[in-house]
């Protein structure tokens, strides 16, 4: 997320630096020594994903250390939020970037997700909305808000790069091969993740793959919550996302 931009300083002398913004920066001490290190980056901006404190608490202190940033985020329980976004009908531009929102309620009710486009490369910052093979817990929202939510993300292009904001992928990869033991691309990815440590990113496509909560269409996944006298094909998306929930809740 950077792009060079002319900067006259007082004496009418061009310096070129770059713009800079920073996803959930909840560990500021990293963020400011990066800095440090390239003195041509200026940060300008920061974007929020919600406003759990492993997410949101470094803002007060790199506004500190920072003062005058920007600070995106979905309400005012964002700590230190400049910019409160409530629409999806905004998109933020960014030297050459843009910034689409999106309003992801289920984790929390004021979670937002950002998608990034820069010609060709794009991103998506997930928080806890979507994991690599999971998704977040619903502390706030219903099924059919994160229904809503993942729903929007797994219709993103399958080149996506997914940059989500946990390291859970062997844990989710376990449990979601409790829910489709046949799925190889899900047999793979957990040996893959083992091998690897670091996940991320992800990317759209393997998400759609490899993710039970992002294939609760599957005749597969049905048929891991199907109930006694139930029919699997006649449960909704959302009823079947519920139970997958539940299921990894209680694992
Ligand atoms: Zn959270």
């Amino acid at each position: 997320m950077i792009q060079k931009t002319v900067c006259h300083t007082v004496d009418l002398i061009p310096s070129l630096y770059y713009i800079a913004a920073v996803v959930d920066p909840v560990e500021p001490d990293n963020v400011l020594r990066v800095l440090e290190e390239h003195a041509d980056y200026k940060l300008t901006t920061v974007l929020t994903t919600h406003h759990h404190w492993d997410h949101a608490g470094g803002n007060d202190k790199l506004l500190k250390k920072q003062p005058g940033l920007t600070v995106y985020g979905g309400s005012d329980q964002v700590q230190a939020v400049t910019h409160v976004i409530t629409t999806e009908d905004t998109t933020l531009s960014f030297g050459s970037l843009t910034i689409q929102p999106y309003l992801t309620r289920g984790h929390t009710m004021e979670h937002i997700c950002y998608y990034i486009q820069d010609g060709d490369n794009k991103v998506v910052f997930t928080g806890d909305c979507l994991f690599s093979s999971g998704c977040g817990r619903f502390f706030e929202g219903t099924p059919t808000d994160m229904d809503g939510a993942l729903t929007k993300l797994k219709t993103l292009p399958g080149s996506t790069k997914v940059y989500f904001g946990h390291e859970y992928t062997v844990a989710n990869c376990r449990f979601a091969l409790t829910v489709e033991p046949q799925n190889a691309d899900l047999q793979q990815k957990l040996a893959w993740a083992h091998r690897v440590g670091c996940t991320t990113p992800s990317s759209i496509e393997n998400e759609n793959l490899t993710n039970p909560f992002l294939r609760v269409h599957e005749p597969t996944v049905r048929q891991a919550v199907v109930q006694r006298g139930e029919t699997a094909s006649a449960l909704t998306d959302i009823e079947v996302l519920g139970r997958v929930r539940q299921m990894k809740d209680n694992s």
